[in-house]
């Protein structure tokens, strides 16, 4: 069993703001991406180069290639050293965690890439500056290259932050987004745990009957609209090697909106559940669910794993940033675990199967209810502890009919 402790002094969390700024300065931060996407590429080039030769390719190879391009070209030492720093250790991160993921044989669908090139007009601009290489004065932000940029300072920065990265996002909006370290604001003990785990039917299906969290509704009623708004980008596409009409490029941002949409409303009510579990609990057992996001999985299927991905990273943040102590438990076979007794049943219950019976203890429970538990015993948390699951009686079947979310 593998569970993670995240128990928190401080966390770090990250405060995006929006940016505006001069169309020169624009300019500057473009022309700032635009060597730093140079090197992006010519490490991409230089790793696979090495690989094919049986070679190494750490950082301390990258680190030199980049002394030696700035070096040997003007247009390079043009740009700051700060971003084009952070880009090759970006890279080597993620080539790290590829070369990791490949070493711990992962299956095709869960593994990390290999970082591939960035195209010219398909990779948005983001630059990471470190603690040197910016500074705020007057209500302004100032990146090293002398570039000026104004902030919507939507909320206060709770402490000096220790990084800020520049990006663009598809609707080609500006943002900001510094890193701070938040110091712990604890909450009063409550003497209760809760076991949590993640679902299709219902985001979050818990130990307790008053926080499960339903699958909200505006994900599939956008699910229609998105459809609709992608059948009519596809219905513009250009051909091979054609620009994109107007109506194209229109037609691809109003689909982006509404993805954007989509994502924020998902971050806000999973930022307010997660302060309600929070609040009313000590010791969180969740289950440590990855997205997939399968090529071939349906646009529902995708919804419910962005769903879970952001209520988890909001869980994650909350009980951090309150001192809570949150142990992330290992999925496997939690589905097939009796909470009751640990006996395991020799296949995966069908997903149409909506009551867990055992055939050791002869325990019945909802399905989602048993893993929930599972997650508080695994995590080693006690289950008397967290609020007593319901026996499946028929009182409590008639409101959980299978296939309909309980709202
Ligand atoms: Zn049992």
């Amino acid at each position: 069993m593998t569970t993670l402790e995240v128990t928190g002094d401080a966390g770090r969390v990250r405060y995006t703001y929006r940016l505006r700024m001069s169309s020169t300065a624009r300019a500057e931060l473009e022309a700032e991406w635009a060597r730093c996407r140079w090197l992006w590429n010519e490490c991409c080039a230089r790793s696979k180069k090495a690989h094919a030769a049986g070679e190494k390719c750490g950082p301390a190879r990258l680190d030199k290639m980049l002394t030696v391009a700035r070096t040997a070209n003007g247009w390079l030492r043009q740009g700051s050293s700060v971003p084009q720093q952070q880009i090759i250790r970006d890279f080597a991160k993620s080539r790290a965690k590829a070369l990791k993921d490949i070493k711990a044989r992962l299956p095709m669908g869960q593994r990390a890439g290999m970082p591939g090139y960035k195209k010219k007009h398909a990779a948005d601009p983001t630059l990471n500056y470190t603690q040197r290489g910016f500074r705020l004065k007057g209500g302004r932000l100032y990146v090293a290259g002398g570039i000026s940029l104004g902030v919507v300072w939507s909320r206060d920065l709770p402490t000096p932050p220790s990084s800020v990265r520049i990006y663009r996002d598809n609707l080609g909006h500006w943002y900001a987004s510094f890193v701070v370290v938040t110091a712990t604001e604890p909450l009063p003990a409550t003497g209760r745990d809760i076991g949590i785990d993640w679902g299709i039917r219902e985001t979050a299906t818990t130990t307790s009957d008053t926080h499960d969290l339903p699958h909200a509704q505006h994900g599939k009623n956008a699910a229609q609209r998105l459809a609709h708004r992608q059948r009519m980008t596809a219905r513009r596409k250009p051909k091979r090697g054609q620009r994109g009409s107007k109506g194209y490029r229109r037609a691809q941002r109003l689909t982006a909106k509404l993805h954007k949409k989509v994502a924020r409303q998902r971050e806000d009510a999973g930022r307010k559940w997660a302060k309600k579990v929070v609040r009313d609990h000590d010791r969180l057992a969740v289950e440590d669910f990855r997205p997939k996001f399968l090529a071939k999985s349906t646009m529902a299927r995708k919804a419910a794993d962005a769903a879970i991905g952001a209520t988890k990273q909001a869980l994650i943040h909350m009980a951090r940033k309150h001192g809570r102590e949150l142990h992330l438990v290992n999925p496997a076979h939690t589905t097939m675990d009796c909470a009751q007794c640990g006996a395991r049943t020799k296949h995966a219950l069908p997903l149409s199967e909506r009551t867990y019976a055992c055939t050791a203890c002869k325990a019945v429970s909802p399905r989602d209810k048993n893993s929930a538990r599972v997650m508080l015993v695994r995590a080693g948390l006690n289950p008397a502890g967290a609020d007593r699951v319901r026996a499946a009686g028929p009182q409590a079947r008639s409101q959980r009919e299978p296939g309909i979310p309980s709202l």
